[in-house]
């Protein structure tokens, strides 16, 4: 057997990539052969994607991502909490080579698939107890994760109205687009949007009883609250203590099906596999997605006992927990459970200790908030906070924005403290650099 890390990755002597600085910048950005991957790709592919800065990857191990020019940077955003585990973790890739030679896909929907019960029995191990005896679906992206859960709480409630909030991202079909609301541009053009589909503003609980009971929907039209345990897009905003009890609290009152969507927070960012965990409140839906298999494409819908009552073609997915990928993500719960998740707790203490004793150093940064390696960093207006990611990526740090005018840090789980502080002091650097231009 091969010895293994604290963070539970195989030894496997020195890896490459993931253990050369970074960042390493060795062209102009974006170098030559970005600047050609770039022109092609705008000549084929749909304008809807909306690229934040010219990065091209070639490959990447753990925190590490080279581009097409051999530049290193430093990886503070994990392709938008995706890449859980660290690029190319050694175990998950070696768990995708042997499903791969195995079984690359067969029908889940209509024959019985090992690997993907495998995968449900380690998910149902995750959901809190008093989820009770939950069962799972799985599905391939974080938006289909939510329609099947919308589509699950209509069937078992026979309601047909559901409650989001402002700021929520849920995805961008067209079910789930009818929830999203971080930026008005993701509706525009698209028409009206699907019926009974209500809005609350973030962490104000009292508005769906005050505002949408009294004047909007009957609760017993309702069939489900979906909320984000910290809004992802709409900001990394971390919600007021009081908001999820009331949530409990409503939905227990009115039969209402309560679905913490977790695509961006949960497998162990926050520091305990679901983000939910930091509330004393059990929901009746999890939704999974992003980093649940390290990067290959999953999602999951977690209900509590008795609430799939959905029978035989109810709801299914041709792709959904397809072999390789449902490998990939027993590989990854390996690794969040053996020490990913407690490493996400006090590499994020690091970085949120970090990052406010910027803030008191920085008037630039005026709010600094999160919880394990989900931090969102706070600047005066959207022009600034766009600056500092555009300078993050020039100086070879990936970051992203998030919000109106915030920059998400999400690392891969497997950061060090050693690339913590490297994050922190390009950060504080790129911080003063924009300050001094005047932004
Ligand atoms: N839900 C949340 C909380 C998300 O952050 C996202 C994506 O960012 C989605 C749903 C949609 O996921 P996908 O892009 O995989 O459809």
């Amino acid at each position: 057997m091969s010895a293994v890390t604290p963070l539970g990755i195989p030894d496997v002597g020195p890896r490459r990539l993931a253990d050369l600085p970074a960042p390493s910048l060795v062209t102009e950005l974006p170098g030559p052969n970005a600047r050609a991957a770039i022109a092609r790709d705008r000549a084929v592919v749909s304008p809807s994607m909306g690229r934040v800065y010219p990065l091209v990857p070639a490959r990447a191990e753990g925190c590490v991502v080279e581009d097409v020019d051999g530049n290193r940077f430093l990886d503070a955003n994990a392709g938008i909490a995706v890449n859980s585990t660290g690029h190319c973790h050694p175990t998950v890739v070696d768990a995708i080579q042997r499903q791969s030679e195995k079984l690359l896909h067969y029908c889940s929907s209509d024959w019985y698939l090992p690997v993907y019960a495998q995968l449900c029995e380690r998910l149902v191990a995750t959901a809190p107890a008093g989820m009770g005896a939950a069962q799972v679906f799985l599905g391939n992206s974080g938006t289909e994760a939510v329609e099947g859960a919308i589509k699950l709480a209509r069937y078992a409630t026979r309601r047909p109205n559901v409650i989001a909030f402002l700021g929520a991202f849920h995805g961008r079909s067209l079910g789930s687009l009818g929830l999203t609301a971080s930026k008005s541009k993701y509706r525009g053009g698209f028409g009206a949007m699907p019926a009974g589909t209500l809005h609350a503003p973030y962490g104000d609980a009292d508005h769906i009883e005050r505002v949408l009971f009294e004047h909007l929907t009957a609760p017993d039209d309702v069939a489900a609250i979906i909320a984000e345990p910290i809004q992802g897009e709409g900001g990394y905003v971390v919600p007021p203590a009081d908001f999820w009890p009331a949530l409990r609290r409503i939905c227990s009152e009115h039969g209402i099906v309560l679905i913490a969507d977790e695509v961006q927070s949960g497998i162990g960012r926050t520091g305990r596999m679901w983000a939910i965990e930091h509330e004393p409140v059990t929901p009746d839906v999890i939704l999974a997605g992003k980093g649940i298999a390290s990067g290959l494409p999953l999602s999951a819908i977690i209900a509590r006992e008795g609430l799939m009552s959905w029978g035989p073609g109810k709801h299914g997915s041709t792709f959904g927990g397809n072999p390789v990928a449902c490998a990939a993500a027993v590989a990854t719960l390996d690794l969040v459970e053996r020490g990913l998740m407690a490493n996400a707790a006090s590499i994020g203490t690091r970085l949120l200790a970090g990052l406010h004793a910027m803030a008191a150093r920085h008037d630039a940064i005026v709010d600094v908030r999160g919880r394990g390696l989900m931090i969102g960093v706070e600047f005066a207006d959207h022009d600034a906070a766009a600056a500092i990611e555009q300078r993050c990526f020039e100086t070879g740090l990936l970051v992203l924005t998030c919000g109106r005018s915030a920059i998400r840090i999400a690392p891969p789980l497997v950061i060090d403290a050693d690339r913590a502080d490297k994050v922190l002091s390009i950060f504080e650097r790129v911080v003063s650099e924009v300050s001094a231009s005047g932004l």
